[in-house]
């Protein structure tokens, strides 16, 4: 079991600079292009202007949900990310002015939700189960704390503090507070955000309150339902699995219901683990995490597989054309694992959240940067498309805050230890021992290559534990520390890392080599819908079949050769195409029509043909022409 006292601290994303590589563009088309769409887009919805509390106009266009504050919390934040790592007078302008404006809508108690301000005052914390109310306050938590930290203006972290106070003042487990708690998870992991931010442990106690009334009897969504004239019964989910409120959540022994309302519950009970020292809330988190993760994730590290809840329904129930895995999931997943992973410095929470980020949380955005995936199958027969906006914009601001802040997920600090946890090309300043900065600097092509050379600067000579990851996909690595290779028994390996511990003089430098074979992967027999099916992936990358580069050819009629792949695939970089990626290239069989004329059913199976196969990263597929995509092709001979 891990140990309560968290031996990791994850290093800000404001002392990670990518430059080059593969990652750089990305954050700078997030700048550039995504930040200013999202922008235009929260402007001509109506969810800026929200605050401006317009009581002639209380519903301005259908358009505008009853969440939409949080799509403008997510921007502030956003924004706030991205001029704390690269300073922009014009967004600054920009975002203080937002940021007034909201400030602009606070009631006298405190109270900021525009929607019950304007358009339903009567029906203020009256439907907590269905209505977003703390879900918004929480995503203004988030943003109001983002905002302070790029730029040190207390304001809207002031007034977010007014409204975080009233909140307190009326839910608790205290005489004359309502026990009451969100449908949709997310202020209690801004609560720990806030009370990091201001050091107020009103907050602090203020979410644990949250996690643990959630969930117990009698149910609180029951309570309200009949205190608003509703029969409790006719709650469309029918079950409070939906939001993770049928019991208690130190009880629950599958992830279930609604999955980014999972995924942010769990990323709080994490982080009230780590502030509570709360042994039953860790062992909660593990448990539901090897639930997900053995039983109920997709290759892509989407979750939630139904579209009807947005969620979870039975173990192995991984449907891959039907998929829902919504980037948003995506995104909390990597939320949660991020966190799980400051424990120990275990390499199964840094699997995930690669996998996660390098798939289904990337296939969310066009490679323009304002183009979405709300959904991210596994499969299309040719009509899922990225969009400009949607109706329930909550993925593009969320992949916007998520690259802005990227840095965060790579690096850790221990004690005298220094944790590389993902590897991509830039520069990070962290401190070790006491005290005492430390530059490491990575130059790699990865994820497209294996090799990363590291360099690490520190002005006097620094004894520490460099921990290097060996990602769960990589069985054969090489090490050069100063130019001298280390045998895999002179070096100390476990849970996922390589632990270096020497004194490391100024300028020491190590070259580190992961093989990156190309890999075939197989479901568990238990998943019905992969059954026969195999699919590619080299190093952290999932890898798709796209109808663009299959002429007319029905993409499910395509079956390789597993025990073939790692010597007829060959690996091939094209810098021209789809902004740079390895593609792999080998043959595959197709059957065909010819004789089926007329036929239904037949006693021949039909014949088969050779053919050239292209696998593209499953990230970049939509990109091109409009078609088919497939991950999990048929598997010849199975
Ligand atoms: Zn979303």
């Amino acid at each position: 079991m891990s140990t309560i006292k968290r031996q990791l601290e994850p290093v800000s994303f404001t002392q990670v600079n990518f430059d080059g590589g593969f990652w750089a563009p990305r954050l700078e088309v997030n700048r550039t292009v995504t930040i200013p769409h999202i922008y235009h887009q929260l402007e001509a919805t109506g969810r800026i202007s929200a605050f401006d509390l317009n009581f002639q106009r209380p519903v301005p266009s259908p358009i505008v949900l009853i969440f939409g504050d949080s799509d403008a919390a997510k921007w502030i934040e956003a924004a706030s990310y991205s001029l704390a790592a690269h300073p922009d007078p014009k967004l600054r302008a920009l975002v203080d002015s937002v940021a007034d404006r909201v400030i602009h809508a606070q009631q006298p108690d405190g109270y900021l939700n525009t929607h019950f301000i304007v358009t339903q005052p009567d029906m203020r914390w009256r439907n907590l189960r269905d209505w977003h109310e703390l879900y918004c306050a929480g995503h203004l938590i988030e943003g109001a704390v983002a905002h302070y930290q790029a730029t040190g203006e207390r304001k809207l972290l002031d007034a977010l503090c007014r409204y975080a106070d009233h909140i307190d003042e009326t839910f608790g487990s205290e005489p004359g507070k309502k026990r009451g708690y969100c449908g949709h998870p997310e202020i209690e992991l801004a609560l720990v955000k806030l009370y990091h931010a201001t050091q107020n442990p009103r907050y602090l106690k203020l979410a644990s309150y949250f996690i643990d009334e959630r969930g117990q009897g009698p149910n609180y969504f029951d309570i309200e339902a009949r205190a608003r004239g509703e029969d409790p019964a006719q709650f469309w989910a029918k079950t409070y699995e939906y939001c993770q409120a049928h019991v208690p959540i130190r009880e629950q022994t599958k992830v279930v219901g609604h999955a980014v309302r999972a995924v942010y519950l769990l990323s709080a009970v994490t982080d009230l683990a780590h502030e509570n020292k709360d042994p039953t809330l860790l062992e909660t988190s593990q448990r539901l995490w090897n639930n997900l993760v053995t039983k109920r994730m997709y290759l892509t590290g989407g979750i939630g597989a139904a579209h009807n809840i947005e969620g979870f329904t039975q173990d192995y129930d991984l449907p891959d054309e039907t998929a829902y895995a919504e980037t948003c999931a995506t995104i909390g997943l990597m939320l949660w694992n991020h966190r799980m992973l400051q424990f120990s410095g275990e390499g199964k929470y840094a699997d995930v959240l690669e996998r996660a980020l390098y798939n289904g949380f990337l296939s969310g955005v066009a490679l323009d940067g304002s183009h979405f995936f709300y959904e991210n199958p596994l499969a299309s027969g040719g009509h899922h498309h990225r969009e400009g906006w949607f109706n329930c914009p909550c993925c593009p601001p969320n992949i916007a805050r998520t690259l802005a802040s990227l840095g965060k997920f790579f690096y850790s600090t221990g004690a005298n230890d220094l944790w590389v946890h993902l590897y991509g090309q830039g520069t990070a300043k962290m401190e070790v021992n006491d005290g005492r900065e430390v530059s490491l600097r990575q130059v790699t092509k990865y994820p497209w290559e294996g090799y990363v050379r590291l360099k690490l600067d520190v002005d006097t000579p620094q004894r520490f534990t460099l921990h290097l990851r060996v990602p769960e996909w990589c069985e054969h690595w090489r090490l050069l520390v100063n130019g001298e290779q280390l045998s895999a028994n002179s070096t100390q390996l476990s849970d996922g890392y390589i632990h270096l511990m020497r004194e490391w003089q100024p300028g020491d430098g190590v070259e580190y080599n992961m093989d990156m074979p190309i890999r075939t992967v197989w479901a568990h027999p238990a998943v019905r819908a992969l059954q026969g099916r195999v699919a590619l992936q080299r190093g952290p990358l999932v890898y798709c079949l796209e109808g663009v580069d299959h002429g007319e050819i029905n993409l499910d009629r395509i079956a390789i050769d597993p025990g073939r792949v790692s010597n007829e695939f060959k690996v091939e970089h094209k810098e021209d195409l789809l902004g740079g990626v390895t593609v792999l290239r080998g043959k595959g069989v197709v059957v065909d029509e010819s004789g089926w004329e007329n036929t239904l059913y037949r006693s021949q199976p039909p014949s088969s043909k050779s053919m050239n196969t292209t696998a593209i990263p499953y990230y970049a597929w939509d990109n091109r022409a409009p078609g088919e995509m497939r991950i999990w092709l048929r598997a010849k001979g199975i």
